[in-house]
């Protein structure tokens, strides 16, 4: 993140200086009313209510989504505690994002996008049909959409700039990137992170596909960051309806995802072009997968 320019901050928030907006947060640097300069050390992570599919923003955003993001997030760092350290300092922000940011220590990002997969689908199926791998790893026969995997396969991707796409990385390149002591590390925390997901959503009727986690680095270990198994970085399914051999309904983008897809987008993927807004009842309908992912994982009202 720290490269990129810095966008216009979309909101004035008294006491704190805008950083950096990515295509869903938007980040500010607390500002120390001593010297009146920003503090290096923390970062005010403020979820908007933005969505983005296939890395584009799309012009619509989904009301409450930003609180979904955080609360969730929120309650999943509690839930992981035991396996991983998180980089939350503080829920006290100010009522101007109130329920939506939180203050988190500023670390240096792993530059990986750390994915485990539990399920087959998605990029997964279509590199597992080309030669049963999945990011190197050979898998199975006979597996088809929506297979469940012996065990969770991390496959981590590239981070890719601003208005670029996330490439599918080899183990070996993350090893290369970041040495054999983080990659293992990164590679067993992201995996026990979707087992543990698993395992609780299993409770809940919710099964979770595969998920992305963005680690930082803090005095040589790894601390989890930004957001964790939010509807935005994973695939949610209704356990009830999973059945293996064509793609599974969803709690997460997928729903977003397939619209635009459809002939009813009138939108062509392979074009360049931005997606359209999307109609009122995709925007509502999507509000509600996201509420209801909340509330049946968390067993809180939102
Ligand atoms: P991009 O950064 O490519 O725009 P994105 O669209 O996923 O990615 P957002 O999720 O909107 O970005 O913004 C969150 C940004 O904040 C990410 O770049 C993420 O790496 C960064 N981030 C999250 N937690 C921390 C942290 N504790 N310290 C520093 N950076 C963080
Ligand atoms: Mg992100």
């Amino acid at each position: 993140m720290a490269d990129a320019p810095a966008t216009p901050a979309p909101l004035e928030l008294p006491g704190y200086a805008h950083v950096y907006s990515g295509k869903v947060r938007d980040l500010y640097a607390p500002v120390d009313a001593a010297t009146g300069t920003a503090r290096p050390d923390q970062l005010l992570l403020v979820a908007s209510d933005r969505i983005s599919a296939f890395d584009f923003v799309l012009e619509t955003p989904v009301p409450d989504k930003g609180r979904v993001l955080t609360q969730m997030s929120l309650w999943w760092f509690d839930q992981l505690a035991d396996i991983v350290p998180n980089h939350v300092v503080s829920t006290e922000v100010p009522d101007a994002v109130q329920g939506r940011a939180v203050l988190v220590r500023r670390l240096e990002m792993l530059p990986v996008e750390c994915v485990a997969r539990a399920y087959l689908t998605g990029g997964g199926l279509r590199e597992y049909r080309a030669d049963g791998h999945v990011s190197g790893i050979r898998l199975p026969e006979g597996l088809v959409d929506g297979s469940r995997f012996p065990e969770p396969i991390f496959t981590p991707s590239t981070k890719a700039p601003q208005g670029e796409h996330d490439e599918p990385m080899s183990y070996g390149a993350v090893e290369a990137l970041v040495g054999a002591r983080l990659a293992a590390r990164a590679r067993d925390l992201t995996t026990r992170i979707l087992s543990r997901g698993n395992e609780i959503g299993a409770q809940r009727g919710i099964l979770i596909a595969d998920t992305k986690v963005e680690f930082g680095v803090e005095g040589g270990e790894l601390v989890l960051a930004d957001e964790v198994l939010t509807p935005d970085s994973s695939r949610f399914w209704p356990a009830d309806q999973w059945e293996p051999g064509h793609p599974q309904p969803s709690f997460d983008k997928e729903f977003v995802r397939e619209w635009l897809l459809s002939p009813a987008s009138g939108w062509d993927k392979a074009s360049g072009a931005a997606p359209p807004p999307l109609p009122e009842e995709v925007l509502e309908r999507t509000r509600a997968k996201y509420v209801e992912a909340y509330e049946r994982l968390t067993g809180r009202s939102l």
